[in-house]
């Protein structure tokens, strides 16, 4: 899945903007992703130019695969 670092953010909304599913606002100058509607299409991390969008292994977030079902897992 993807997720903003919150300390590189800063807020200009590209990724927003980009998203194709609307599931990106910014909050407080920071990108706030809905993983309801995500579906992990990448174009956030491509378009920031903060590079503050990281893919994240679902492995490294739920401690081995179990847990959280929240959110997509595309690799
Ligand atoms: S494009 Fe990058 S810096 Fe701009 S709001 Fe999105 S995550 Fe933050
Ligand atoms: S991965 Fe795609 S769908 Fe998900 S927040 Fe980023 S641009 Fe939107």
């Amino acid at each position: 899945m993807y997720v903003v670092e919150a300390g590189l953010c800063v807020g200009c909304g590209k990724c927003a903007k980009e998203c194709p599913n609307s599931a990106i606002s910014v909050v407080d100058k920071k990108a706030v992703i809905d993983y309801e509607k995500c579906t992990c299409c990448g174009t956030c991390a491509v378009v920031c130019s903060k590079r503050a969008v990281f893919k994240v292994p679902r492995r490294l977030l739920l401690g081995g695969g179990r847990g959280r079902r929240r959110g997509c897992w595309r690799r």
